[in-house]
């Protein structure tokens, strides 16, 4: 399994993380990937602040295509086809 695969389990579980819905175990694991892996690290602190400011004003999103940007960077496009074309 490519890493850019690994990244991509992890990011889908960085927002549960942050909304404390993420089994305890995972998080150590996450905690783990986080701290070895400076991509995630990057994407993991953004959206923390971004969910730092919504919960303060209540109405701060992410930049337009900002999340997009994130992802091509990390060359995960593949997931985000995954996810819209779930939805
Ligand atoms: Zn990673």
């Amino acid at each position: 399994m490519p890493p850019s695969k690994r990244c991509a389990e992890w990011l889908d579980r960085i927002s549960l993380y942050l909304d404390g819905e993420l089994a305890e175990q995972l998080c150590r694991e996450l905690e783990q990937h986080l701290a070895e892996c400076p991509d995630c690290h990057v994407v993991f602190n953004t959206t923390r602040r971004t969910i730092e400011l919504y919960r303060r004003y209540g109405r701060v999103s992410m930049p337009e295509g900002a999340r997009e940007r994130l992802f091509r960077v990390l060359n995960l496009e593949d997931l985000l086809r995954d996810e819209s074309g779930a939805k």
